[in-house]
C-alpha cells in the first residue's frame, strides 16, 4: 500500500513529523514512544503502509520476520535481551489500537504481568 497522507506513522517514517528514531533500514523504522509504558518503549513500524494486522498478506511474511529480528537485536542493544521484553501488536480498537499503520511495541526495563490488561 502507498504512504497514506492522513497517517502519522507515515508521517513519521516519511521524516515529515519528528520522532526519536533508534533504527531505520530498508523495511522499518524504530522510533521511541512518546507515552512510554514501560523504561524502554519502542514502535518498529514497517515502512510499508497496511493499517492492521489483518491486512497482512502472504507478501509480508518476510517483512514480519524482519520485525521480530529488529526487536531482538534492538533489545540486545539495549541491554535487556537476557531480562527479558514483551513485543506487541494490537489489532483494532477492542484490542486497543490507536494507530492504524501496523507497528509492534518493544517494552522492556521493568517486571511484566500476564495476563496483560
Ligand atoms: P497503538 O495504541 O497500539 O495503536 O499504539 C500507538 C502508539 O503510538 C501509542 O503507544 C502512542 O503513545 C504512540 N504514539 C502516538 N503518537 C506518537 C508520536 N507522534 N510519536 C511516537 N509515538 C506516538
Ligand atoms: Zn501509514
Amino acid at each position: 500500500m502507498a504512504p497514506d497522507t492522513d497517517c502519522l506513522f507515515c508521517g513519521i517514517i516519511a521524516g515529515k513529523i519528528a520522532a526519536k528514531t533508534i533504527h531505520q533500514d530498508d523495511l522499518v523504522v524504530a522510533f521511541e514512544d512518546i507515552n512510554p509504558q514501560a523504561p524502554h518503549h519502542a514502535l518498529i513500524c514497517p515502512r510499508k503502509h497496511v493499517p492492521t494486522l489483518n491486512e497482512v498478506t502472504a507478501e509480508d511474511e518476510a517483512l514480519i520476520g524482519h520485525v521480530v529480528r529488529v526487536a531482538a537485536e534492538l533489545a540486545r542493544r539495549q541491554g535487556v535481551a537476557e531480562e527479558g521484553y514483551r513485543l506487541v501488536a494490537n489489532c483494532q480498537r477492542g484490542a486497543g489500537q490507536s494507530v492504524f499503520h501496523i507497528h509492534f511495541h518493544l517494552l522492556a526495563g521493568r517486571p511484566f504481568t500476564w495476563p496483560p490488561g
